[in-house]
């Protein structure tokens, strides 16, 4: 199982994202920062968040 918290990707909280991939990690965390950090999240460009896959991406690839 791959886990990666908020705090890992720059948010404020302890929130852990647990998922068989990256791809379902990422969805965790961007569904986690809509609900709990909407004013952040909500304001992120494309780039953004592009960057921020990218980051769960080699986070979560760097695990076994
Ligand atoms: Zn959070």
């Amino acid at each position: 199982m791959k886990h990666m918290k908020c705090s890992d990707l720059g948010g404020g909280c302890d929130f852990e994202a647990t998922g068989e991939d990256a791809e379902e990690i990422k969805i965790a965390l961007f569904e986690h920062a809509a609900t709990e950090h909407p004013e952040e999240f909500n304001v992120m460009t494309d780039e953004e968040r592009d960057a921020a896959a990218k980051k769960i991406d080699v986070f979560v690839e760097a695990q076994e």
